[in-house]
């Protein structure tokens, strides 16, 4: 079979609710994978940073090895030696008196909302069917269809209606439009990401989710983080709230506490929010599985390990200070923080960020445009100097095939 088959079979037999870059993937190691016909790319993507720790990280192998041939599944209705072991690391690491485990995040954020009605009408005291939770334009916090009710991208909530209600929208980075719905004593909870990644890594100024954080405190509302995407020292620091010493009051996170492995989620809150659910009102079968519970350790001890925070933000800031200074007509803006960028793309001669995607890919690095003329680089954090200096060149050979 050659690429041409590999693609025909996914459109054929597949949904059509993607639309991938025209390459076939077989095998991965470190910051790299390979395609079908052996060629060799710069993962750029990392799985929307779920790859944090590098393609089929070695600590992880074995430790799925050994738990997966121990016990995997067991469900909730019997306690297992590993869940106890994962919920204290957590606790000891994130600071915060519990966790509630899942598997998508989708499923983690759907979980920080029920924590969060249920608190405002169990703790707050907001009138049942009442509470109001408030969220920002441009926002991402997965598929399901409560959360598209909260999107205001069409691509993502048109004709799936009936929508869940509840949610206020305001803008991102806007202290004042959230003052004026906060003092609403019908506000349960605000959610938000510190940083927008699927919108296109937009960063807020500096100082807007300590302000957020504050406003939340005055208003007696609940601040979550949903840092699925920029948590596990994607961006620089353990946790993106991090770098302005702002503590949520649930955290919602995904992806990476895995390393790519298997579907992890979680939300970690203190007992007065976690408390609010009784034994039956919530669970998952395979949340919180001893399968999940040794990856997610392994893979979290990792990045403390080799320190994978402070090597995004040296390869962060390498990454960027090298894009900002190549001079090409494409490049609109170069934004982010850690390892978490993006550059915007301008249309020149008809070649978009898509064609730019195409050309990359030519040259060895693998990455995708969000929302049109955006690419996001993400790569995995383990990359070293001398890879990004390989990449860099790489990606800015493919922005001059065009000229
Ligand atoms: C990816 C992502 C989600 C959804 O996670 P899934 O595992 O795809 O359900 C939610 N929020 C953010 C910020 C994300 O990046």
């Amino acid at each position: 079979m050659n690429t041409q088959d590999y693609i025909r079979r996914e459109e054929k037999y597949g949904a059509h609710n993607y639309h991938p870059l025209p390459v076939v993937l077989e095998r991965g190691e470190g910051v790299f994978v390979w395609d079908v016909k052996g060629n060799r790319y710069f993962d750029f993507l990392a799985a929307y940073s779920a790859v944090n720790q590098g393609h089929c990280n070695k600590r992880l192998l074995e430790v799925i090895q050994k738990q997966a041939g121990t016990l995997a599944l067991t469900s909730r209705a019997f306690y297992s030696s590993k869940l106890g072991e994962w919920e204290e690391f957590m606790h000891k690491l994130f600071g915060y008196d519990k966790m509630l485990p899942m598997n998508s995040g989708a499923e983690a954020v759907e979980t920080a909302l029920k924590l969060a009605r249920k608190w405002a009408y169990k703790v707050k005291g907001i009138a049942r069917e009442k509470a109001k939770i408030v969220v920002c334009n441009g926002n991402f916090h997965g598929r399901t269809i409560t959360i598209i009710s909260m999107s205001t991208d069409p691509d993502s909530y048109n004709e799936y209606g009936p929508y869940t209600p509840g949610f206020v929208s305001i803008p991102y980075n806007d202290v004042v439009a959230l003052e004026a719905v906060l003092c609403d004593p019908d506000v349960a909870a605000f959610l938000t990401e510190p940083i927008q990644a699927e919108a296109g890594v937009f960063v807020p100024e500096d100082g807007f989710l300590k302000a957020a954080r504050e406003l939340c405190d005055q208003y007696n509302v609940l601040f979550i983080a949903d840092e699925i995407q920029t948590g596990i020292a994607r961006t620089g620091k353990m946790l993106a709230c991090d770098h302005e010493q702002v503590r949520p009051d649930i955290l919602i996170l995904g992806k990476a506490i895995s390393g790519g492995m298997y579907p992890i989620s979680c939300v970690l809150t203190n007992n007065e929010v976690m408390l609010t659910i009784k034994p039956g009102e919530h669970g998952s079968t395979y949340g919180g599985n001893p399968l999940a519970a040794a990856i997610a350790m392994e893979a979290l001890q990792i990045v403390l390990d080799e320190k994978l925070a402070e090597n995004a933000t040296l390869m962060g800031e390498y990454f960027r200070s090298e894009m900002k200074k190549f001079d090409s007509p494409f490049i609109e803006e170069v934004r982010g923080k850690g390892l978490l960028n993006a550059i915007s793309i301008r249309p020149i001669k008809g070649k978009q960020a898509w064609d730019v995607c195409l050309a990359m890919k030519e040259q060895g690095v693998i990455a995708k445009p969000t929302h049109g003329d955006i690419i996001r680089f993400t790569p995995p954090l383990i990359i070293n100097e001398a890879q990004m200096a390989d990449a860099i060149t790489r990606i800015k050979e493919a922005m001059k095939t065009f000229e």
